[in-house]
């Protein structure tokens, strides 16, 4: 390792290993500081081990899966966009499909081959990359960043740089080595971080019956956030019953709201239809028709054919019709509170799950204090800032890979320019 750089990119992880490549490929003397063992440890385990690397929808669209604020990312998205990544990976040696929703996975279905493409274009590039070197502080002078303090498998030390990317990531799945270290450095040179908390992250819910049901899964289901007694937003599709409550992909992309609403202290419910595609009337209609038909019939096998069978036990004793009562017995106020329980099966949330099973976390270096055109701080010259580190944080479906790609991109070229200024 030299004492000096033109470039050091903190974290090897996708924002990092993007940085670096780009910073060393436009000639940079490019040095790489990783805490852990090797890179990309997240990177591995995206997208169930698959990585869904980016999404292939239009600007327009994809601006709106990112929170709070998408438009701080016109200039990095102008630069480095879904096509730009397809491209790099692909001249490394991995080749990319498109899937349901615009989502983009390895062809290989590996994400291993993800950080090999990038690995590789990193070595090509000649980036000096050091693992197990933990950066511990930034040097700060007179409102410039001129070096770090990295701790190193054989001590600690100083080094020097023109210009420093911070990749640290966020602080969710930290054995993955982001773990808000990132945090304290923009922190002690002053910049303002916005509380960082779990998005992306299964939810906790009072009682017994999440847990009773864990394991089953609903499709084509409708969750409706109810916040302080009001609907407020809603998501269609799968969601996922476990030990401590309710999980799976529309659970996941409300998580990031609800998560909010819950530190306003604010009352939340999640009410699940069950029968989206049917308005109460209809679904009535087909209750009845099904009773008719089956009149003779215990309600225990009748249930079944309008429920998985994990919900039998729990929708006989919350309505309390008894498993034996045939369907021709069945009141009208019964008819009524089995069809309002299939439309509004109600959870109190209580909670969500912690930082290491949060996907993503929201939260970060405040956007106002960095420039949107170079990443660069607003605060301190010669520092920038990229991916989930910053205030940023997207919806699943390849976005929050992007956007880490995109801004270590942007940041990397900033910092070339201001050395070929210098
Ligand atoms: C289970 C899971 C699945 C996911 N699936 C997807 C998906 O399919 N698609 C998608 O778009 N997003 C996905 N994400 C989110 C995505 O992985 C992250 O948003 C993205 O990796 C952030 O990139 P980053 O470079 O900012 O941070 P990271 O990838 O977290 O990298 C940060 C790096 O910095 C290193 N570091 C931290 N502190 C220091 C220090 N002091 N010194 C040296 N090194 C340090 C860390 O060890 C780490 O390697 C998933 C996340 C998880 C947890």
């Amino acid at each position: 390792m030299m004492d000096r750089y033109d470039v050091i990119v903190v974290g090897a992880g996708a924002a990092g290993l993007i940085a670096a490549g780009r910073a060393a490929e436009l000639g940079g003397k490019v040095l790489l500081l990783e805490k852990m063992e090797r890179a990309g440890r997240k990177l591995l385990i995206t997208g169930k081990g698959r990585c869904n690397i980016t999404n292939d929808a239009p600007h327009s669209e994809f601006l709106k899966h990112i929170h709070p604020d998408s438009s701080f990312l016109q200039h990095a998205f102008a630069g480095f966009f879904s096509h730009d990544i397809i491209r790099l990976l692909a001249d490394n040696g991995c080749a990319t499909v498109v899937e349901r929703g615009a989502r983009v996975f390895p062809a290989s279905n590996k994400a291993a081959d993800v950080v090999h493409a990038l690995m590789r274009w990193v070595g090509k590039n000649q980036v000096d990359v050091r693992y197990r070197h933990k950066v511990e502080g930034l040097h700060v002078s007179d409102g410039q960043v001129s070096g770090l303090k990295v701790h190193t498998p054989v001590g600690s030390r100083t080094v020097h740089a023109r210009s420093i990317i911070l990749c640290t990531g966020g602080k969710s799945y930290p054995a993955t080595g982001s773990d808000g270290d990132g945090y304290r450095f923009a922190a002690a040179a002053g910049h303002l971080i916005e509380t960082p908390r779990q998005a992306l992250v299964p939810l906790e819910t009072a009682g017994n019956m999440a847990s009773r049901l864990r394991g089953l899964s609903l499709r084509n289901v409708k969750a409706v956030v109810w916040v302080n007694g009001k609907p407020t937003r809603e998501e269609f599709g799968e969601l996922l019953f476990t030990e401590f409550g309710l999980s799976g992909p529309i659970i996941l992309t409300l998580s990031r709201f609800v998560v909010d609403e819950l530190r306003n202290h604010n009352q939340v419910e999640l009410a699940l239809d069950l029968k989206p595609a049917l308005s109460e009337t209809k679904l009535d209609n087909r209750l009845l028709r099904d009773l008719k038909e089956h009149a003779t019939l215990r309600m225990e096998s009748i249930f079944r054919k309008w429920l998985p069978a994990e919900l039998v036990p729990v929708f006989g004793e919350t309505t309390g019709v008894a498993a034996g009562t045939q369907g021709q017995r069945l009141s009208p106020a019964e008819r009524r509170r089995i069809l309002l329980l299939m439309k509004d099966l109600r959870f109190t949330i209580t909670g969500c799950r912690p930082f290491k099973e949060a996907i993503v976390t929201a939260g970060g270096v405040v956007t106002t204090q960095i420039d949107a055109h170079t990443m660069e701080s607003k605060l301190i010259r010669n520092l920038h800032f990229a991916g989930e580190l910053i205030d940023l944080d997207a919806d699943t479906g390849g976005y929050n890979l992007q956007l880490a790609f995109s801004t270590g991109w942007l940041a990397a070229e900033a910092c070339m320019r201001q050395c070929e200024r210098e």
